[in-house]
């Protein structure tokens, strides 16, 4: 039989690596290298490597599905999609349009995103979000507030042309292990790598210098390099002069804080703080890597302020090789965003609390009444449901049993909803509390753009038809709205993405086309000739009057500090076979095999102290809750601190759901913990 190779995109992290799949007889059977791919150059870390372990798993869903009683029951399509009409329009009805929930995914793609977003809307719900709420609102907030623009300024690529790389709060070796190839490429061209994470990681050995910082200090830190800088006439003053706002209320605010101060508060020796500054500081171009150690803090957004002044007042961005580098969390996530499918922004980012984004959708979709925002975020939506304002829920390929912090009261509170729909490729823990399941297509299986993390936007052809009698997110999305009589049933992914083009500013240029080519085109694409924009501010900011707006924040302390009864802070993350909830690669053999539990690290000092041994199985417990795992004992974290992988249920069930005030992001990264060798 002959094969065929068919272009695609990882349906894993952001990096957004292509690769072909060898599709025989309408099957994936194999992958072939991407050599000419921008974002990977043929590189796949494991995820990318075992997609096919997935994609063809034998527990994909095959067909909907309803609850009665206890049991699942398989039903027609006809009749699941009547029943999620039909709970929708009963909730709309008795209890209004803000009493329905709508969680899109960012694993699904622009076209389906955007055609998600809009049902909510027509139907007059604010309430839609994504799992951006989770790992990167602050970026979305806190970058769009100062730079005007909440994305990664420039490439993976161009990290060649960077002289110093500061990487903070960012395990990228583990979390988006192809950006590794790049900075290694800059190293070898001579560049300065440092990196400040409190515990040793595989990313820290590339390091010049290993800032290891008590954990969720990033802010004295970053204000201990900035007083450096300044004090050093480091600062770049015509950059300041000419393209920022706000410069001499940093300098003021910083004026009684000392070098001594940030040493005390972060741990970290002065004399590293200032090699740290002078490196990054002095470089021809300085590139500033981040994550969610960043951003998922109770002050994740001053976070990432903190980081993009930093950049500013050094004038280290708009430049080849200077900027600041997000690494955002799923395959489409930004593009997901971008779309609009965001409590506060309706697509291309017009900002639902603005009546003008109202009034110009109501024009664009022919609707009227459209509702104004911001909407509830995903973290609020918990929140409604355990009060009792949100009924209904339609969630698409997410999984908040498994992902929320404070698990117990997300369950609580997704019991208390009078109707659950979950669109998914696996009987989730999320889709085993719904009314109605709908089997949906993989990445693989359909047509649409994914937008990686370097703002890439890439078409892809479907290359296999759906599993069973799964169905493509657009087509469900379409027969439900068309149930509804909301006016719109697109023939297609290619007829969103024109409405996308025409309704979209920065998608505007980025035509089917254009962006089925291997490596896509990167937003802004303001129009069909427009070749894409790999670095972005290098005219001005995206701001009103073009100026960035330099940020003076404050550190604050975690909500959930140690105590006597929780002496140990608790730190979360990603490790490289594994990836979110794990609902994809718990399923891969080959991951699998290679991490299989859950686990938690403690250093030598405390295990000796509470005589427990490598192997053993302990009681993790915070103020939220416990779970059991099993001990690694390691160097890599300090006395007093642990760290616990997160893609298994257990740990979000002792996470903090501490909010940060402004992006409504859960402060994942550090709760404090008891440890207990179980009897
Ligand atoms: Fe996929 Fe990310 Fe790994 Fe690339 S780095 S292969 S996009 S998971």
């Amino acid at each position: 039989m002959a094969k065929k190779l068919c272009a695609s995109v990882c349906p894993y992290c952001a990096v957004g690596c292509g690769f072909f799949l060898e599709v025989e007889g309408g099957k994936a059977t194999g992958i072939e290298y991407m050599l000419d791919h921008p974002a990977n150059e043929g590189a796949l870390c494991p995820k990318g490597n075992a997609v096919l372990e997935f994609l063809n798993h034998e527990e994909r869903l095959r067909y909907p599905q309803k609850r009665v009683g206890d049991e699942w029951r398989r039903i027609s399509w006809d009749e699941a999609l009547d029943l999620v009409a039909q709970g929708l329009k009963r909730t709309i009805d008795v209890h209004g349009p803000g009493s329905v929930g709508f969680l899109a995914s960012s694993r699904c793609n622009n076209e389906e995103n955007y055609a998600f977003q809009k049902m909510a809307r027509l139907l007059g719900s604010p309430n839609v979000d994504n799992c951006a709420r989770l790992c990167h609102s602050p970026t979305v907030v806190g970058l769009g507030a100062v730079l005007g623009t909440g994305a990664m300024t420039n490439n993976l690529a161009d990290l060649e042309n960077s002289g110093c790389i500061f990487a903070i709060g960012t395990n990228f070796t583990e979390a988006h292990p192809v950006v590794s190839r790049w900075v290694q490429k800059a190293r070898d061209l001579g560049a300065f790598v440092i990196v400040a994470d409190p515990r040793i990681t595989s990313t820290s050995w590339m390091a010049d210098i290993h800032l290891r910082l008590k954990p969720a200090s990033d802010i004295d830190l970053l204000r201990g390099m900035m007083k450096v800088i300044i004090d050093e006439g480091l600062e770049d003053r015509d950059f300041i002069t000419e393209r920022t706002v706000g410069f001499e209320d940093l300098k003021k605010s910083l004026q009684d804080y000392s070098l001594e101060e940030a040493a005390k508060l972060t741990g970290i020796p002065a004399s590293d703080i200032i090699r740290a500054a002078r490196a990054y500081a002095r470089s021809p171009a300085s590139a500033l890597l981040y994550s969610m150690g960043i951003t998922q803090h109770v002050c994740g957004t001053d976070n990432v302020k903190a980081c993009a002044t930093l950049s500013l007042i050094c004038g280290q961005i708009g430049r080849p090789g200077a900027g600041v580098w997000p690494m955002r969390g799923q395959n489409n996530v930004q593009g997901t965003c971008d779309m609009g499918a965001m409590a506060e922004f309706y697509p291309g980012y017009r900002k639902a609390s603005d009546p003008k984004s109202v009034e110009f959708f109501e024009g664009a979709w022919k609707a009227s009444n459209l509702p104004d925002g911001p909407g509830l975020t995903s973290t609020e939506m918990t929140e409604a449901a355990l009060e009792g304002s949100l009924k209904a829920m339609y969630i698409i390929g997410e999984d908040p049993i498994i992902c929320d912090a404070n698990l117990r009261k997300t369950k609580r509170a997704f019991e208390k909803l009078d109707f659950l729909v979950v669109q998914e490729i696996f009987m989730t823990a999320t889709a085993q509390m719904a009314d109605v399941v709908l089997p949906a297509a993989a990445w693989a299986e359909k047509d649409g753009s994914y937008t990686s993390m370097e703002r890439r936007v890439q078409w892809i052809d479907q290359a296999v038809p759906a599993i069973g009698d799964a169905k493509e997110g657009l087509w469900i999305i379409n027969q439900i709205a068309r149930r509804l009589g909301l006016g719109f049933d697109y023939a297609n992914a290619s007829e969103v993405l024109q409405e996308i083009n025409r309704l979209v500013p920065i998608y505007k240029g980025m035509t089917k086309g254009r962006i089925s080519v291997i490596g896509g085109l990167r937003w802004p694409s303001p129009d069909e000739m427009h070749p894409g924009t790999p670095i972005l501010h290098q005219g001005g900011f995206s701001t009103p009057d073009g100026r960035a707006r330099i940020a003076t924040v404050e550190n604050k302390p975690p909500a959930l500090v140690t105590s006597p009864e929780f002496p140990i802070l608790l730190m979360t993350g990603r490790i490289v076979v594994h990836y979110n909830s794990g609902s994809m690669t718990r399923r891969s053999p080959s991951l699998l095999e290679r991490d299989p539990d859950l686990y938690i690290e403690i250093s030598p000092e405390d295990a000796s102290q509470m005589s427990i041994l490598e192997g053993e199985m302990v009681n993790v417990e915070t103020r939220n809750g416990k779970t059991d795992c099993k001990v690694r004992i390691t160097d890599k974290v300090k006395p007093g601190m642990a760290f616990m992988p997160f893609h298994w249920q257990g740990t979000n069930i002792i996470t903090s759901d501490a909010l940060d005030p402004i992006s409504k992001i859960p402060e994942y990264k550090v709760a404090a913990c008891r440890i207990e060798a179980l009897p």
